[in-house]
């Protein structure tokens, strides 16, 4: 039995003085001898429970193994079979929740540092230069695919099903792409050229990306499957429709949905003035709503951006909050200030209408709720006000609304997700898949991968299943050259 160190391998930080002003990554990754220390830890089971717990079963015992002998080809090419996107979720991946959680190790020890090492390998290959070449199709196939949204479902959909052979086209609203990877989360946790490296990886096995294209209104899923050709369609939109308090004074300038501060910041580049010249109010002092992912996201923009105080106003306590452990930390050590157990109860104006403070009210926890977590009460007496001239509302947000409104037969749930098979992603429409965080609500990077990865199967055998049915195999061909491209980029012209 080996000596297994009891806490895993440290990874180097840039300084929190340092980083509050800067944009630059903040995790600087494992070296070559902490990767290797770090692999060695790994017992190398027989039975490796820890794959049990990724949703895109990448073999994680034989990739770690592989890091330990100093194999890091060995250790890329095996994550690789399983995950088109390793260096993003080896910087945002909750793999405390997930393999690190069922690591044998835990909870005596600290788990393998599972996240850290996917990491490491996927950044040793792109410095390595062969970062993400996926072998091309074999053979290119007629029946054309629209992919609706280019956030991790879709592109991964899109990469499995151009592997399949079949021509794709990838619909995007926004004027870039990579969806949360884009336009939430920000630059100094997940570089943008590693996303735009992974799209320049799919454009290169073929698939085609449209932008500025809205799905619903450019153009329905219908003209897409009835008019434009397409014989399959897999709908990945996201959850992106922000959840507001409905208190009073909500819609004073200054006051922002998380999606609207982020999108300004990350995709739009409003740190980077006056090279972009998008609007942002500079905060001198920030509250951020709410405690989970985007709230720390945007409560460290706002340092970033120049605020003297960042402050997170959350309803419940500490112990309740949703942020992954990391982040909270890290946060922290930035100098983001928490009020817990506080509830905003009214937004604050001056003449001009722009915000200037927040009516808060104290709150215990009471009983759990539906949720499980211990309901926050008001505690009469306690009001008070705090300053703020910049405040995001990062509460959550509810499925994108526009495909299933403009989609006949596109059944919903209640809460407005795209209702889907969880194996397969079909949903009640013929020929349309659905997948991500449309269908689960907010979730996971690699959960949505988990489901593009799965519509794409469905997609392939449902399409099979058609030629079959209609007396031959698919249309197939032995090169591009053949025919199978050429629909592709005829698609991205109609679209
Ligand atoms: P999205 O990533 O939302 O992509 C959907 C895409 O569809 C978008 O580009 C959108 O513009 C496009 N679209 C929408 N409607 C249309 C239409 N009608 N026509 C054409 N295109 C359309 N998860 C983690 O695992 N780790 C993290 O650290 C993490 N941090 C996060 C931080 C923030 C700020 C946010 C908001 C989320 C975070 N998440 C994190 C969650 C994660 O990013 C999402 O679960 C994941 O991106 C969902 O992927 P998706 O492909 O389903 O949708
Ligand atoms: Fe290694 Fe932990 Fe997986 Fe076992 S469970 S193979 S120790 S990472």
């Amino acid at each position: 039995m080996p000596i297994v160190y009891p806490h895993k391998t440290a990874m180097p930080c840039r300084d929190p003085q340092e980083r509050r002003r800067s944009w630059d990554e903040v995790a600087e990754g494992y070296t070559v001898e902490r990767a290797i220390a770090e692999a060695r830890r790994c017992l190398v089971c027989q039975d490796p429970v820890c794959e049990q717990g990724c949703p895109v079963n990448v073999p994680i015992r034989d990739f770690v193994r592989h890091v330990a002998l100093g194999d890091f080809g060995g250790a890329a090419a095996a994550i690789r079979r399983r995950n088109l996107l390793p260096a993003i979720c080896g910087r945002v991946c909750p793999v405390e929740h997930q393999c690190e959680l069922r690591c044998v190790l835990f909870p005596h020890q600290d788990p393998v540092g599972i996240g850290r090492l996917e990491r490491f390998v996927a950044d040793w290959e792109r410095s390595h230069g062969n970062g993400g070449e996926t072998a091309a199709a074999e053979v290119w196939r007629d029946q054309k695919i629209a992919i609706v949204g280019s956030g991790p479902a879709g592109l991964t959909a899109a990469s499995d099903l151009a592997q399949l052979g079949y021509p794709v086209t990838v619909f995007e609203a926004l004027h870039a792409f990579g969806g949360v990877l884009r336009y939430g989360i920000p630059q100094y946790r997940l570089p943008k050229e590693i996303v735009d490296e992974d799209v320049a990886h799919l454009k290169a096995l073929g698939v085609e990306f449209v932008r500025d294209v809205i799905i619903g209104k450019t153009v329905t899923i219908e003209q897409l499957i009835d008019e434009l050709g397409y014989s399959a369609v897999f709908v990945g939109t996201g959850a992106g429709s922000p959840i507001f308090m409905n208190v009073p004074g909500e819609n004073l300038k200054g006051i922002y949905s998380a999606n609207e501060f982020l999108t300004r910041v990350n995709l739009m580049h409003a740190y980077s003035f006056p090279e972009y010249d998008t609007p942002i109010r500079q905060p001198r002092r920030a509250a951020i709503i709410g405690a989970g992912d985007t709230a720390m996201d945007a409560a460290r923009c706002s340092v970033r951006l120049g605020a003297e105080e960042a402050h997170i106003v959350y309803r419940r306590s500490e112990r309740e909050k949703g942020a992954r452990a990391e982040d909270y930390e890290r946060a922290r050590e930035e100098g983001v200030i928490f009020d817990w157990l506080t509830v905003p109860t009214r937004f604050l104006g001056d003449d001009n209408g722009w915000v200037r403070g927040i009516e808060c009210i104290r709150t215990e926890l009471g009983e759990p709720d539906e949720s499980g977590r211990r309901r926050p009460v008001p505690v009469p007496g306690s009001e008070f006000t705090m300053e703020a001239d910049v405040v995001v509302i990062a509460l959550g947000t509810n499925p994108n609304p526009l495909v299933p409104k403009t989609t006949q037969g596109l059944d919903v749930d209640r809460h407005g997700c795209i209702v889907a098979d969880e194996q397969t992603g079909a949903t009640s429409r013929e020929g349309v898949y659905a997948g991500g965080d449309i269908v689960t609500g907010a979730a996971t990077v690699i959960l949505a991968m988990g489901a593009g990865r799965r519509a794409a199967t469905a997609v392939h055998e449902y399409l099979q299943q058609r030629a079959a049915e209609k007396g031959g195999r698919d249309e197939q061909h032995d090169t591009p050259e053949s025919g199978g491209r050429d629909g592709a980029r005829q698609a991205g012209r109609h679209g």
